[in-house]
């Protein structure tokens, strides 16, 4: 095990990382899911001009300070079911060629679907839901998709009444899709704040998923694009490494209390449509996709949470500071940043969300 000592999470060259969960409708409603990731009582389905002014406002402001790469990551409910998903995801793409798109589905469009849009994306995690799935579907987006994108997860669910049926079908795309890269991915509530594990009663389930978590191959061409939108640890003994998430948890060397973090390096927009900087609930709302994105920017914050959780955080550009740096902060209060919005919040009553009173969403089929 790494046990070097982490003294920074750094980007070489600056980006933005934009989490987006679009609304909270899901044409699935897995049991293992919170309801409140499928219920679709916020469904987002404001005027597509302002979704558009916004995200040109805060991408303007961002490369005005400098900022080189962008990385945008859809997920839900299930994003292809957004109305507005396919126009802004174009619009990205026209705006900012060199960006990264990625998207969290379960893959139920069709295939006629796919073949039209995914020029739009480099990365696509397909997650596999053994109640709602057609397996043979699956399969077949599956087959076209693995040498048409930069990454492709086919991410399945071990669902645990349903678990060796789930293994037996990953088995038979092993041997049938050219490239793969297959997660075996235990159940845990992965879409609520509160991540926990599933507990698997089955000895032989739990063996399974100790000797199992991602298995690939790759025996075709598919499109290589390298992505500059990257964190690299930096560690006290001068060496460094592109920065995996998981091995800062493992390591456990997430606990950044104290460290100046990039927090405004992370814009994360909730079902709601309301942004905040990171995922932690250290900034606040700092503004409404559909209604305030003035205060959206980079913004620095002295961490005062004790655990860093969420791997779009932990990779968040981050230092330790010395002991001098630490006193210098504490006196500066004129960049009190949090104190700002506090105030600020309090005074913007108006955002109580109508956007979910669009149209049902139509035909997934479609
Ligand atoms: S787990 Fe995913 S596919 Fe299933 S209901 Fe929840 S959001 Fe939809
Ligand atoms: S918890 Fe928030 S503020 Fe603290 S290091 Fe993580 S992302 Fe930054």
């Amino acid at each position: 095990m790494d046990r070097k000592e982490l003294i920074e999470v750094k980007a070489k060259e600056k980006y933005l990382s934009v989490t987006w969960q679009v609304n909270n409708f899901c044409n699935y409603s897995c049991s293992y899911c919170n309801p409140g990731n499928w219920l679709g009582d916020f469904r987002n389905e404001g005027e597509l001009e302002i979704y558009l002014n916004n995200l040109d406002y805060i991408i303007d402001k961002y490369q005005k300070e400098d900022y080189k790469h962008f990385k945008f990551f859809f997920s839900g409910g299930e994003p292809t079911a957004w109305k507005h998903f396919i126009p802004i995801v174009s619009h990205l793409k026209e705006k900012l060629p060199d960006a990264t798109i990625a998207v969290n589905t379960n893959l139920s469009r069709p295939l006629k679907w796919w073949e039209k849009h995914v020029h739009l994306f480099d990365d696509i995690v397909a997650s596999f839901h053994v109640e709602f799935a057609d397996k043979n579907s699956y399969k077949e987006k599956n087959m076209f998709l693995c040498d048409k994108v930069n990454y492709l997860s086919t991410k399945l669910l071990l669902h645990d009444e349903r678990f060796w049926e789930v293994v037996e079908y990953g088995e038979e795309l092993k041997k049938e899709m050219p490239n793969y890269f297959i997660e075996w991915t235990p159940l845990f509530d992965e879409m609520t704040v509160n991540a926990s594990p599933w507990t698997y009663e089955d000895e032989d389930k739990k063996k399974f998923i100790e000797e199992h978590s991602c298995e690939m191959e790759f025996t075709i061409p598919k499109p290589y694009k390298e992505s500059k939108a990257v964190s690299w640890s930096q560690y006290e003994d001068g060496t460094e490494k592109p920065c995996n998430s998981n091995d800062v948890i493992v390591n456990r060397q997430n606990f950044f209390t104290g460290w100046e973090c990039r927090i405004g390096d992370s814009v994360f927009v909730s079902p709601t449509g309301q942004i905040t900087l990171a995922s932690c609930g250290v900034s606040g709302p700092v503004g409404h996709i559909m209604k305030d994105v003035r205060y959206i920017e980079p913004r620095t914050v002295i961490c005062d949470k004790e655990h860093c959780h969420c791997g779009t955080d932990i990779i968040i550009p981050k230092r330790k500071l010395s002991d001098d740096e630490i006193q210098v902060v504490q006196i500066n209060e004129e960049d009190d940043f949090l104190a700002e919005m506090d105030k600020w919040d309090a005074e913007e009553k108006d955002w109580a969300d109508q956007s979910h009173l669009g149209n049902p969403m139509k035909n997934i089929k479609e």
